[in-house]
């Protein structure tokens, strides 16, 4: 069982319920700037230079979100997870056309939204041919509860973040967020013994970035930051 959150910062993060996968959006990010970037410079924006750029900055973005769904899914299939449990944005976004044309005027929650959703489908599709279920739970709540100890009121906080709560549990603000999405279709694990068990994994997620030349995710040591340049 996996539980995938959604997340502004870190694209998507991973709870394996024994090890946490971030998997930063800076990639979505710094191309969504670049393209605005380049989209301003032309003067005509039903140019064909303009129609070049908004196909190249799709294509990125699909790339991005092919090979993260694939990436996961690979990785699910290599642990034996039979169940993704991702988190539902739910009200965040308004609109589920993921019209490109509006996005500048959205900013990033409903570039978040679209790109997230597109991801999701994707992880269906791929996760269905390896024979892995894929379930979607709201994450309301998600971010607030305690993976530990299972509470949700005024004892925790977020600070830069870290998930730091009166029980003695400090971890990863994302992972904490996953750990709990993935709880979500578990719960018998909530009390043999699931929240007993060392969490510190939590607090210690691995960073795999998203590596242009390569076109795959790697650990953050691994991936050389290139020249931007499409
Ligand atoms: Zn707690």
């Amino acid at each position: 069982m996996a539980g995938i959150d959604p997340g502004i910062c870190n694209f998507a993060t991973v709870s394996y319920g024994d090890e946490a996968v971030l998997y930063p959006g800076g990639a979505l990010k710094e191309d969504e700037y670049y393209f605005a970037k380049k989209r301003a410079e032309t003067d005509d924006s039903a140019s064909r230079e303009a129609r070049r750029l908004d196909r190249k900055r799709t294509d990125r973005r699909t790339h991005f979100l092919h090979t993260l769904s694939k990436e996961i899914v690979a990785e699910c299939v290599k642990r034996g997870v039979g169940t993704i449990v991702v988190g539902d944005l739910g009200g965040i976004r308004e609109d589920e056309n993921g019209d490109a044309r509006n996005w500048g005027h959205h900013g990033n929650l409903d570039l978040h939204g679209w790109a997230f959703d597109r991801f999701t489908q994707m992880l269906l599709y791929k996760a269905e041919v390896e024979g892995v279920e894929v379930v979607t739970k709201s994450e309301q709540g998600t971010s607030k509860t305690c993976s530990a100890c299972g509470r949700s009121d005024k004892r925790q906080r977020v600070y830069r973040g870290l998930y730091v709560c009166e029980c003695g549990f400090v971890g990863n603000a994302d992972c904490n967020g996953a750990e709990n999405i993935r709880r979500k279709v578990l719960p018998n694990l909530a009390t043999d013994g699931g929240r007993d068990r060392d969490n510190g994994w939590l607090a210690q997620p691995a960073v795999r970035l998203f590596d242009r030349s390569e076109g795959r995710f790697a650990p953050r040591e691994q991936v050389i930051q290139t020249d931007r340049e499409p």
